[in-house]
């Protein structure tokens, strides 16, 4: 691989003790609110079942205190996954504040947090079928919080031009769109950054590159999440298929993802969170 990151800097004497200083977590967890009723979920009355077929995106609706259930169906599929608060769609996912305070990647006892100035819970990860994996030998892990979603500029931007309308990011800007019945370029305004549902992930030791691996996802496995407060969901089954390839093209097998919305046990005496305390001054 060509070298497009030259070293122009030379070491000062004391580079090995400078890298040598210990890190520390930015943001130790132990504040933030405890996850209650963790465990596979146990429907209680009806389901709802929404299908996000391959290559393309379904919305679905869920009340707080509702249980959202994704599962792999056919075969192995990775979901590019968007939140809305259904009242405000400015209030949305944030991936970057998600990682900052859980990790690269989410995964049972995880909370899904809104952008700012919400910051408050949007969901609670109360499942994992896949929790076993933790990190692998090449710093890989699964559901990640850093890749942004496949879309359509970047691989115009990569591939001379090339014109490719299956992406997640276009999966997600129709889907909406045909949701609430704004115009595909409003729509695609509400887009943003996901939770990649099932997709293995890392960065390398050598380069710090984002990489993508096969996912270990198989039928049946499924993550489930709390709804925190009431959700309108987009859910795009990836172009990548099991993103053990490729992206943006039809080349690689692809399979549907399901969706199922039900009450549990917790859903009648759910607590929505409280508001963000900060009080919005920026100190005026
Ligand atoms: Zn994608």
């Amino acid at each position: 691989m060509p070298n497009r990151r030259p070293k122009l800097s030379p070491p000062p004497s004391d580079a090995d003790a400078r890298r040598a200083v210990k890190p520390v977590i930015c943001y130790p967890p132990e504040t933030l609110p405890t996850p209650q009723g963790l465990g596979p979920a146990t429907p209680t009355g009806s389901i709802t079942t929404h299908i996000a077929p391959p290559r393309e995106a379904a919305t679905f609706l869920a009340k707080a205190g509702q249980t959202i259930r994704i599962t792999s169906i056919d075969g192995p599929q990775v979901g590019d996954l968007n939140l809305w608060n259904v009242q405000d769609l400015s209030e949305r996912f944030f991936s970057g504040k998600t990682r900052a305070l859980h990790g690269t990647h989410v995964t049972t006892g995880d909370i899904l947090w809104s952008n700012l100035p919400h910051l408050r819970p949007m969901a609670t990860v109360t499942y994992d079928s896949l929790d076993w994996y933790g990190i692998d030998a090449y710093g890989g892990a699964v559901h990640d919080v850093i890749g942004t979603r496949c879309d359509p500029y970047t691989n115009a931007l990569l591939n001379a031009g090339d014109q490719y309308h299956h992406c997640c990011h276009s999966n997600l800007t129709r889907a909406l769109a045909d949701h609430t019945g704004l115009p595909l370029h409003e729509a695609e305004t509400h887009i943003h950054d996901v939770l990649n549902v099932f997709m293995c992930t890392g960065f390398t030791h050598d380069t710090g590159q984002y990489f993508m691996k096969a996912s270990p996802v198989r039928p049946g496995d499924r993550l489930e999440f709390r709804a925190e407060i009431d959700l309108l969901g987009a859910l795009s089954a990836c172009p990548g298929g099991d993103c053990g390839a490729e992206h943006s093209s039809d080349t690689t097998p692809c399979y549907p993802l399901q969706i199922e919305i039900f009450d549990t046990d917790h859903t009648a005496t759910h607590q929505p969170p409280d508001p963000n305390a900060y009080t919005r001054n920026h100190g005026r």
